[in-house]
């Protein structure tokens, strides 16, 4: 193992992926990381199949195996038109995905980190300056540390790489999510994912592992209705609106009890992605709209060929860390190019906002 010139920012899956693949080549990074808080429930269920190969490599591959988790056999869509179509996972050459218990994944993930060496430091980082072609990452008690090399895993926040470039984005999307418990329990519904299009956006429902389901609206700010994370009736009804995810949640014996919660989802990304002396990896270098239901995948493909590419980069390649921003760079490429082959699908509801913007009628930021 080298010496701990390496900090690791941020405590998801990039994080501890990240930790993980260092480890894997012989670096032990110091890992600043709040710890997961037990319980906490994270919107983003669906691990997409590819992920099961970058498990693999990172002998990380039987965190899936667990109990806790359900295979995505089954979804079904209205996009495009009425009709439900459904789509089996038996289509996939890499097998099925996998519906996630979310938080339990990742304190699984957090746990293997843990005992392959990381040293972890269970702090939060509140600011990162560079100095001398060093960092000094400041932690939120205002005692601070000198890193050569630093990794910026902190999600949509990217802490350090937003002090080294600019922040591009293709849309404002946001998502108002909630989750349901049965409470008709006589009914046993189907383990399935569902999304349907509608006017101001799409809704997405899953049916989680312990039972619960989850269900959530994305749309964009300026078109959701005003208080709807404030107003119980603004929600019920906007769900009561749509004709196929208010029929699963009441023929599923469901019911929606809570407020939705809102958060930020559209499609962004940082340039620079790297430098010579910091990367970032996941959420904080690029997220994606969740249509796609990649995100986590490219998570821990991102931490992957970063870990790859800082170790060539220590054993003299110059341009190592180049091309790890220039594979983001064409993923992100690719993912705009799929993203708006899968929005122009929907033709239904032309005289929105909404549609216009996926549809570059109007610009979406
Ligand atoms: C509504 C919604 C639905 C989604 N659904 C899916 C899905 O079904 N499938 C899928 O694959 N993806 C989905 N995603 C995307 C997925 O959740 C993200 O891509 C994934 O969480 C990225 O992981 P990350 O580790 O990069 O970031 P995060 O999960 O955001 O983790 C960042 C970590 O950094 C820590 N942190 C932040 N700032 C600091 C700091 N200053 N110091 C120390 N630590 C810090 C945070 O506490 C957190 O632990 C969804 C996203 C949204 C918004």
């Amino acid at each position: 193992m080298t010496r701990a010139d390496i900090a690791v920012i941020g405590g998801g899956i990039a994080g501890a992926a990240s930790c993980v693949a260092l480890l894997q080549r012989g670096v032990r990074p110091v890992w600043i990381a709040p710890a997961p808080t037990p319980g906490r429930d994270r919107i983003g269920e669906t691990l997409s199949p590819a992920a099961n190969t970058i498990l693999a490599d990172l002998g990380l591959a039987r965190l899936l195996a667990r109990p806790m988790h359900r295979a995505a056999n089954t979804s079904f869509s209205a996009w495009g038109s009425d009709q439900l179509v459904e789509r089996n996972a038996i289509v996939h050459l890499e097998g099925p995905g996998t519906v996630l218990d979310r938080a339990g994944f990742e304190a699984d993930l957090f746990t293997a980190a843990l005992q392959r060496g990381v040293t972890h430091i269970d702090r939060t980082i509140h600011h990162a300056v560079e100095n001398d072609g060093k960092w000094k990452l400041t932690f939120a008690n205002g005692k601070s540390r000198v890193f050569p090399f630093v990794l910026d895993c902190t999600g949509r926040s990217s802490t350090l790489a937003i002090t080294q470039g600019k922040r591009q984005r293709t849309d404002q999307l946001v998502a108002a999510h909630c989750f349901l418990r049965q409470t008709d329990m006589d009914v046993e519904p189907t383990p399935a994912t569902l999304i349907e299009a509608t006017e101001n956006g799409w809704w997405y429902a899953a049916l989680l592992p312990d039972s619960r389901m989850v269900v959530s609206y994305f749309s964009d700010p300026d078109l959701l209705p005003s208080g709807i994370s404030r107003d119980f009736k603004t929600w019920s009804s906007l769900v009561a609106q749509t004709r196929h995810i208010a029929r699963w949640i009441d023929s599923a014996g469901f019911t929606l009890h809570d407020l939705p919660i809102l958060a930020s989802a559209g499609t962004t990304w940082m340039t620079p992605i790297s430098g010579q002396n910091w990367a970032a990896v996941g959420d904080a270098a690029a997220a994606f709209d969740p249509l796609s239901s990649h995100g986590m995948t490219t998570a821990l493909w991102m931490a992957r060929q970063a870990s790859h590419a800082i170790c060539a980069a220590r054993k003299g390649q110059t341009d190592a860390l180049a091309s790890y921003d220039a594979a983001v760079k064409k993923g992100i490429d690719d993912f705009l190019v799929q993203r708006q082959k899968i929005y122009q699908q929907e033709t239904r509801f032309c005289q929105s906002l909404f549609w216009q913007r996926r549809h570059g009628k109007h610009p979406e930021t």
